[in-house]
């Protein structure tokens, strides 16, 4: 079975049935220590805010929702958390958030490099949504590295029902190929079992990034949460997430692929699940404990009540355990 000379259709019947999952798991993980042996490179993620100008019909911080408790951490938290990071041994710090104008791009530029400067040996990691050209520009040259940005689902019918009026597709994939432009290694993905999602859908998302040719590709299953629209359609499953996770493996050798908090909220031993069919990357999570439980995308997401040594220490355990090693590098793509 090569997943590389598959047809659409015979994908997409891969990508429903779990009567090849042993030996789709087995292979990915030969193809994942072919590249990078047993390491597992850790990200440091700090989760800026949760204020946001988007209201995408999944996301639990979406500007609806009236019942969220709105955060900005301001430059000392930030400058606190890669500190406490640091010490660690991170060396790779993401910022993620909400789309919101209170951080311009000044103050991002900023942060970037406060944190480029303290810290040289670090990999600056931005998750901030969709901007214009000109501020992934100003973020690159101050100083960030990497931006992830999940293209989410790449079926244009599919998108406008996961989304509100005036988001396009087409302006997502535009920013995936302007940071490319911009010399960032990016990362792109999507939700597994996301609300109307096909087969089909998810062999168009396996295409496109085929074209994208991503460094790192984060995927999750759906969570439905509780003030969303979506809140009763059922989850993305772990069989089918992990079985991505493997096809993502052998599609794309070299590619960090994370094993997500969203499939560790799913199940006791997702992310371990996750490593075993080839993912490589883990994001502990860095931000101050206060905030942790502000920053819910989805119901029950797990980690948020531990300070960030715990978390570190904890990952590190069910990495050892699952049979691989974390690793304190920066962690850059193996170039292909
Ligand atoms: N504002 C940034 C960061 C988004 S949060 C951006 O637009 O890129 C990071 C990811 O969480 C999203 O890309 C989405 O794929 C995921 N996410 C959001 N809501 C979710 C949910 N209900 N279940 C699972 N994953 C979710």
């Amino acid at each position: 079975m090569d997943i590389n000379i598959m047809t659409d259709r015979e994908l997409a019947e891969i990508i429903s049935t779990d009567k090849y999952d042993g030996e789709l798991i087995a292979q990915a993980d030969r193809v994942r220590r072919e590249n990078y042996g047993t390491d597992v490179y850790l990200r440091g993620l700090i989760e800026i805010c949760n204020v946001c100008k988007n209201d995408c019909l999944y996301c639990g911080i979406r500007r609806s929702n009236g019942h969220v408790d709105r955060y900005r951490l301001s430059r000392e938290d930030i400058m606190n958390c890669c500190e406490n990071g640091y010490a660690l041994g991170f060396r790779t710090f993401v910022l993620q958030g909400g789309e919101d104008p209170y951080y311009s791009d000044g103050v991002i530029c900023s942060i970037v490099s406060e944190i480029k400067e303290k810290y040289p040996d670090c990999a600056v990691t931005l998750s901030l949504g969709e901007k214009e050209r000109e501020s992934y520009a100003a973020y690159r040259a101050a100083g960030a590295d990497r931006y992830l940005l999940r293209h989410e689902t790449a079926n244009e019918e599919h998108y406008a029902r996961l989304h509100p009026e005036g988001m396009s597709l087409k302006h997502r994939k535009d920013c995936l190929f302007i940071l490319k432009e911009l010399g960032y290694q990016v990362g792109s993905g999507f939700m597994v079992g996301s609300p109307w999602q096909t087969a089909e859908n998810l062999v168009e998302d396996l295409r496109f990034l085929q074209t994208l040719e991503p460094d790192m590709i984060g995927i999750g299953p759906f969570i439905p949460h509780r003030d969303t629209p979506f809140r009763d359609f059922p989850g993305g499953t772990l069989e089918q997430t992990v079985r991505m996770v493997a096809i993502l493996r052998l599609m794309f050798p070299y590619a960090l692929i994370p094993s997500t908090t969203a499939l560790g909220t799913i199940h006791p031993l997702g992310r371990e699940m996750g490593l075993k069919a080839g993912a490589n990357v883990v994001m502990p999570n860095l931000s101050p404990v206060r905030v942790r439980k502000l920053y819910e995308l989805y119901d029950n997401k797990i980690c948020t009540g531990e300070e960030a040594a715990e978390c570190r220490n904890c990952l590190e355990n069910r990495i050892t355990n699952a049979g691989y090693k974390v690793v304190s590098a920066r962690g850059d793509v193996k170039k292909r």
